[in-house]
């Protein structure tokens, strides 16, 4: 018997409710993946009784030798996917930090290592694609720092002139790049020479596309940024967690501002994760996924524009896409709700230009990673697309909606989640 069904049968039955809902239902949200088993079984490991602030070598308890070890192996199987992007082994000369809880703790990290209360940052404008801690007002990024954002032009991309404008205007401390909706490639050389033109720090939040990147499928910001911060749960498909990076002797004060500067005890049972899932990511069956990923992403972004809905940008060069709804007489919270009545799990996501508010808004946002990691192919990826038009056309034809359940839950069958069975 599992040791939570006997100890707390309340928590077992939503885990196992959880975990019947993420094996049948269509995981199309971009920022989420499916982890293997064991990335998971390091995740709940032994690891997460030990306490070992400071870095491996030198922490503030005893009893870290072992953890020393497992964050070492991190640190370099990191290194080995981020540092050396050019495939012949050749270093960029990047630190790298595995304690950060997450993306946007890596963020804040960052921030507190480089910039003053008051100080100014440039980066990719919320509604347009960016992510709070790239300085919404509602972040500490946006309550601690002078926020200015740039957006993206009326063909859905960054234009780089207008970047330059609005930094030779506000003269930021350092400049953002990356996105959690934006479906084209990032120019970090050009991002890196406005930087230069303004005396700016260049950070790249890779957080969605940092799979791309450690198998070469995306430009690596490596050779051009100062810092390099990524989630290690969405492409990368490792635990919930994130890293930050820096290049030379700027790891110093990053390394400070991980810990004691924002987080206390690093989780050693998620870093032994994170070395896991690097480790999958360095073997070549990852580089295999990712071309699946983005084969999956052309195949369904093609068809739904076949089939008359709108992408900003008109496409993808990456694992997502945004469903530009506004001249369909319903909301992407609409289409939210009609698409999960029919098993099909997305989020809404608001649109350049959004007349709606961000509880409603006009766009919903698909993703390749989590179905690509349950095998599924490009045949299956235009299928998927017929099947969300479908019950987008039919979303209040309740017999239409449970024929395409129907089927989606025939393909879930077929296609298992590795780390579930
Ligand atoms: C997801 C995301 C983050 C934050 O990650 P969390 O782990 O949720 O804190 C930061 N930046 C970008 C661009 C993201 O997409």
């Amino acid at each position: 018997m599992n040791p939570v069904a006997a100890a707390d049968p309340a928590i077992w039955s939503l885990i196992q409710a959880e975990e019947a809902r993420q094996r049948e239902d269509l995981e199309l949200i971009a920022s989420e993946n499916y982890a293997s088993a064991a990335v998971m079984a390091a995740a709940g490991s032994c690891l997460t009784n030990k306490y070992a602030e400071g870095l491996p070598g030198k922490r503030y308890y005893g009893g870290c030798g072992i953890v020393d070890q497992v964050e070492d192996i991190a640190r370099e199987r990191a290194l080995a996917l981020f540092d050396a992007p050019d495939g012949n082994g050749a270093r960029h000369g990047m630190g790298v930090n595995v304690q950060p809880h997450s993306g946007a703790q890596a963020n804040a990290a960052v921030y507190l290592s480089c910039l003053k209360p008051g100080d100014c940052l440039l980066g990719l404008d919320l509604s347009n694609g960016g992510h709070l801690t790239h300085g919404s007002p509602a972040n500490s990024s946006g309550k601690l720092y002078r926020a200015v954002h740039y957006k993206v032009d009326s063909t859905g991309r960054i234009d780089m002139n207008v970047v330059r404008e609005i930094a030779l205007r506000e003269r930021p401390r350092v400049i953002v790049t990356g996105a959690s909706a934006y479906p084209r490639l990032w120019d970090f050389a050009a991002f890196r020479s406005v930087a230069d033109e303004v005396g700016a720090l260049l950070l790249a939040d890779i957080a969605h596309v940092a799979g791309l990147v450690a198998v070469g499928l995306h430009p690596s910001p490596v050779p051009h940024c100062d810092y390099v911060t990524t989630t290690t749960h969405k492409t990368l498909r490792g635990p919930r967690g994130g890293i930050a990076m820096a290049k030379g002797d700027a790891m110093k004060a990053l390394n400070s501002a991980v810990f004691p500067g924002s987080q206390g005890g690093p989780l050693m049972h998620i870093i032994a994760a994170k070395a896991v899932a690097f480790g999958e990511a360095l073997r070549p069956e990852f580089r295999a996924y990712q071309q699946q990923v983005l084969d999956n992403a052309q195949a369904m972004a093609t068809r739904l524009q076949e089939r008359g809905f709108a992408l900003v940008s008109g496409g993808t060069d990456n694992h997502l896409m945004l469903m530009d709804l506004s001249d369909k007489p319903y909301s992407g919270k609409d289409a939210e709700e009609a698409l999960g009545r029919a098993g099909i799990t997305v989020n809404k996501n608001t649109v350049p230009n959004e007349k709606r508010s961000p509880f409603v808004t006009s766009g919903i946002r698909l993703g390749t990673p989590a179905m690509t990691t349950r095998g599924c192919v490009t045949a299956d990826a235009v299928r998927i697309a017929d099947l969300i038009a479908d019950a987008l056309d039919h979303r209040e034809d309740a017999d239409r909606i449970g024929r395409v359940k129907a089927e989606i839950h025939a393909l879930c069958a077929v296609h298992p989640v590795p780390g579930l069975v």
